[in-house]
């Protein structure tokens, strides 16, 4: 049996003392009471469990997976699951912080959870990803559920992996329970509009607030960073918008054109080949320099921390779109709010996925199905209302929106927590 070590890491400062340190600022200016805000600075609950995996090669290999709850004062808790080489509880434990603020802000009846296990997704077959999905929501099987925390996909898993986790719990409990995870594929109970809600929620949000500065996206220099789930469809989707997206990047690969990248191309060929080496009518740059790019809308939708105070003063768009969660830090984000940059934070900007999470988890427990148009339609009312409410909170009390986002959330669970009292 061989254990899974990690070596490498793109977190440069720990996630969970990032966040800690965010909630801080947020409850400080937004005067939240300091025993509330011990309480909101803790997770809930946390658990590690060891995954142990018979490989294809006939040996057996041990994973740690992590499931962390932060807060369900507001409703039973809700996350993604991440797979990914670097993954640590304490970047679960910020990731379960974030998703707690994300759903307060959004206004949806969630708490903030989020899963993870440290493995290469990339160099496991579907066969080997199934074994280890599956024992991982056997060992956590006692934890998830409808009405106490639900899973969903992030960077590394998807739709298939969601399937795996409905047929274990399902088949343990005897009948199919669609609610215990969402961003399930259509065919057993996903919901219409579910896959692109992360990237349409973010164009939603760049719409508004391009508006909000007497502008349209038409025309719009844009980057983006990660061309996975969020990134590739925000490619799309601001393409259509006739905005001129002049690079893409995913983990292999960084395009560059000042007149703007096939997208439409550069999707059909990442689908085929799940890589973007290869397009054509693009410059190959590093991933450093993409970051860099002459630009007006920076969509960063790939991991954490990969704007830091090391080349935040290099950052040439004026609207940073966070298609991730945590893409900037805290020293990277005083940089860009003293030159002026317009950033759209994570919390909001990428929030459309678990709104729409939100939705698929209603139409499960219905079992009642809503079209396509009506999703995205209330998809668009919710993320249009958060919208306003930060940028109105922004504007009168003169803040930045990401602190005007967090202390909206913030105060909102902060008043759950209280109106429902400290049990016992
Ligand atoms: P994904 O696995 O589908 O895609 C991630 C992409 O990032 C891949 O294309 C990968 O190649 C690329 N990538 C990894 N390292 C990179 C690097 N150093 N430079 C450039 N590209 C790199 O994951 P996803 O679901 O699209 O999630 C991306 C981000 O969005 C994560 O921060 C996730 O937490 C956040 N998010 C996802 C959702 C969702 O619904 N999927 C919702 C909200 C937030």
């Amino acid at each position: 049996m061989t254990s899974v070590e990690v070596t490498t890491t793109h977190l440069r400062e720990n996630p969970y003392e990032l966040a800690r340190e965010q909630l801080s600022r947020v409850a400080s200016i937004f005067e939240i009471d300091p025993n509330l805000v011990e309480v909101l600075g803790r997770c809930k609950k946390a658990i590690e469990v060891s995954i142990p995996v018979a490989m294809d090669d006939g040996t057996t290999q041990v994973f740690i997976g992590y499931r962390v709850t932060h807060n369900i004062a507001r409703g039973p808790s809700k996350g993604g699951i991440r797979y990914h080489p670097d993954v640590t509880v304490d970047e679960v434990r910020a990731l379960a912080m974030w998703m707690t603020w994300k759903c307060a802000l959004m206004g949806i009846p969630f708490g903030g959870a989020k899963g993870g296990i440290a493995c290469d997704p990339k160099k496991m077959s579907r066969h080997e990803l199934e074994g280890m999905t599956r024992r991982f929501t056997s060992e956590i099987i006692n934890e998830i559920g409808p009405e106490k925390d639900i899973p969903a996909p992030d960077v590394g898993t998807d739709g298939s992996t969601m399937a795996w986790i409905f047929d274990t719990y399902s088949m343990n409990k005897g009948h199919s329970v669609l609610g215990v995870v969402t961003g399930k594929p259509l065919t057993i109970g996903g919901s219409l509009g579910r896959e692109e809600a992360t990237s349409r929620g973010a164009l939603f949000c760049l719409r508004d607030a391009v508006a909000k500065l007497d502008k349209s996206l038409a025309g719009q220099k844009v980057v983006v960073q990660g061309f996975g789930n969020v990134g590739s469809y925000l490619a799309q989707f601001l393409h259509q918008e006739g905005s001129i997206v002049v690079g893409i990047s995913d983990s292999t690969t960084a395009l560059y054109n000042p007149k703007g990248i096939d997208i439409p191309a550069a999707f059909a060929h990442k689908r085929e080949t799940r890589s973007l080496a290869g397009v054509k009518d693009a410059e190959v740059i590093t991933d450093a320099e993409l970051l860099e790019l002459d630009c007006d809308i920076l969509a960063p939708c790939a991991l954490e921390q990969v704007i830091t105070e090391q080349n935040a003063d290099r950052i040439k768009a004026s609207i940073i779109c966070e298609g991730a969660n945590g893409p900037v830090t805290p020293s990277g984000d005083a940089i860009l709010e003293d030159r002026g940059v317009l950033i759209l934070p994570d919390v909001l900007a990428n929030a459309g996925g678990v709104v729409v999470s939100y939705f698929e988890w209603v139409q499960g427990l219905q079992e009642y199905f809503w079209k396509e148009v009506e999703v995205n339609a209330k998809l668009n009312d919710i993320m249009s209302k958060a919208f306003d409410e930060t940028w109105e909170t922004a504007q009168s009390r003169k803040l930045p929106m990401r602190v005007a986002a967090y202390g909206l959330a913030v105060e909102r669970v902060a008043e759950a927590t209280l109106t429902r009292g400290i049990y016992p």
